[in-house]
């Protein structure tokens, strides 16, 4: 797998046909998906309004690979303060990390896990992976609150009800038949019933 950078320009080069520039945006939503790749998958889909026929609409894929672009640039300088952190940690003998952010327990990509691929935040994902550092910043616990919109959790376990964003990272994924179903109507952006207009 080549770096985000390598892939990011192939998304953006029309010289390429739509499907391998399709292809490269997967490969860049699998190195950095805040909301796990399905949900951030669907809401690229959804938000930058890639249509069923690519050809259709070819910019709504530099409009997708943009708005990973733009999270990115949140996301990377604290994953790397992060890591030079663990290294002068590690240099002094202390092989447990003294602070856990979520985006090191969780992935760094997996920032606001999302188990059901249709139920995620609508803003932009810079806007909520911010959310989520501002919140960690200020000291509130992912046991009392969702990082992601700050509403209250009062049911342990659950994703939170409003924005999707369950607070256990990847452990809580979504299983079951219904969701694979769903999964592949939302790979091959097919509407789903008028409850998701993936297609413009
Ligand atoms: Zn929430």
């Amino acid at each position: 797998m080549t770096s985000f950078p390598a892939q990011a320009r192939r998304v953006h080069d029309s010289t390429r046909s739509p499907q391998r520039r399709l292809h490269a945006l997967r490969e860049c939503t699998l190195h950095c998906a805040p909301y796990g790749f399905r949900a951030t998958w669907h809401h690229l889909i959804v938000t930058a309004r890639i249509p069923r026929r690519l050809t259709d609409d070819l910019d709504a894929l530099v409009r997708a690979v943009d708005e990973l672009q733009a999270v990115r640039d949140v996301v990377l300088p604290r994953a790397q303060e992060y890591a030079a952190e663990r290294r002068r940690e590690k240099a002094t003998g202390r092989r447990i990390p003294q602070t856990s952010p979520p985006w090191n327990s969780w992935g760094w990509c997996q920032i606001a896990y999302c188990p059901e691929p249709e139920h995620h935040p609508t803003t932009p994902l810079a806007t909520v992976v911010q959310a989520v550092f501002d919140r960690h910043a200020a000291g509130v616990s992912v046991d009392t609150h969702c990082l992601a919109c700050g509403t209250e959790r009062r049911l342990p376990g659950r994703g939170c009800p409003v924005c999707g964003v369950h607070a256990d990272g990847p452990a809580a994924r979504h299983h079951g038949i219904l969701a694979a179903e769903r999964w592949q109507r939302i790979w091959h952006r097919e509407p789903d019933d008028g409850r998701a207009s993936l297609a413009p």
